[in-house]
């Protein structure tokens, strides 16, 4: 029998989301992000509950190709453009629009012979300082692209390094405008955090990823707060129990102590599945949707949890580690680290099942 441990999909979650993003930007058409896996949400399943997108945004050539295989006929754009030529050919081929952030990718089009157009978001770095044409460089490639026969639309991109924090866009918005003024093409610029807090940078086609998941891009403000639904739980099994004497440890290490007789819990869940290793004892867990909190270091495999005040609680009660109930916000705090990672962290074992 398989590990009890599930990362339950919630489609009609997805479906609220996608609702929320274009009530957020009701003019801009949605590429809607489902790099990593569907953010560890599994692609085909996210694509397939937001089928309504005006596109999708991945990485990869391979996630481009299953997701024409299996029919959606969208538009899909290659978020860090082709990496080589069999790429580009693969984009003409499957009908992809690329992102192009380098000169090296400017050589490899002009170079090519195709037979159709290709579509290009040329991406100008505004001030992140990761993929883009420096600003003098980006007027130089537009002209590049225009005169080359082998493209087709334009589209004009940067993206934001701050859109979720006090330091905002302005500056990446300014920089972006000055470069841009007077050209009459479309734009993307805007991730989660810019389509809830910045309006003025929707421009025609918005870039949400997180908040498709229920996820806040936000430290200071939670997903119901900006009525978003998580689209993720992960739910497992408690599998084995102890009963702790005062002075008793658990886990490698023995990082936590017992001070007074207390009743653990061992749930199949552990780092090998994505749960983060780093989340110290306290951090909160539900079981049979009470309350209680991690004990201890967490392992490969395995990780405990307090069941001293829940006496009904036994082999086989359900245990949410994130998801309904239990924000990952919270989990990801604890564990010093960001809902993003968590929700793309979960490893091939963890079964995924969605369901409405
Ligand atoms: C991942 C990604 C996004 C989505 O960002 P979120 O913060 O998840 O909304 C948007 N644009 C680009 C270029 C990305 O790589």
């Amino acid at each position: 029998m398989p590990r009890p441990l599930r990362a339950h999909i919630h489609l009609a979650a997805l479906r609220h989301n996608l609702a929320r993003v274009r009530r957020a930007a009701p003019k801009a058409r949605v590429l809607a992000v489902i790099k990593a896996n569907g953010y560890g949400h599994g692609m085909l399943d996210v694509a397939r509950a937001l089928q309504d997108a005006d596109g999708f945004a991945v990485l990869e050539i391979e996630e481009a190709k299953l997701l024409r295989a299996v029919g959606f006929r969208q538009d899909i754009v290659l978020l860090e453009g082709p990496f080589n030529g069999a790429d580009l050919a693969g984009a003409e081929r499957y009908r992809l629009s690329i992102v192009v952030h380098a000169r090296e990718q400017l050589d490899m089009i002009e170079s090519a012979t195709r037979a159709s157009k290709i579509d290009v978001f040329l991406k100008l770095n505004s001030g992140m300082n990761r993929l883009g044409f420096a600003p003098g460089y980006l007027r130089p490639a537009l002209a590049r692209l225009a005169a080359c026969p082998n493209v087709g639309c334009i589209t004009l991109m940067t993206h934001f390094a701050n859109a979720d924090v006090c330091a905002g866009v302005a500056s990446q918005m300014a920089c972006f405008q000055t470069l841009t003024e007077g050209l009459a093409l479309p734009t993307s610029l805007a991730n989660s955090a810019a389509v809830l807090r910045y309006p003025e940078t929707h421009g025609d086609w918005i870039r949400p990823g997180l908040m498709l998941y229920g996820g806040s891009p936000f430290a200071d403000t939670d997903s119901a707060a900006l009525e978003l639904r998580p689209a993720m739980t992960l739910q497992s099994e408690i599998i084995g129990l102890q009963q702790l004497q005062p002075g008793q440890r658990v886990g490698y290490g023995g990082c936590f102590e017992a001070v007074e007789a207390m009743r653990v819990a061992v749930v199949a869940c552990g780092y090998g599945d994505g749960y983060p290793r780093h989340a110290p004892t306290g951090t909160p867990v539900r079981v049979e949707g009470q309350p209680s909190r991690l004990l201890g270091t967490v392992s490969m495999d395995m990780l405990c949890v307090d069941i001293t005040h829940l006496p009904q609680a036994g082999v086989g009660s359900t245990v949410t580690l994130w998801g309904e109930g239990l924000p990952v916000e919270e989990v990801a705090r604890c564990a010093r680290t960001v809902n993003y990672e968590l929700l793309c962290g979960l490893t091939q074992r963890v079964r995924l099942a969605a369901s409405d």
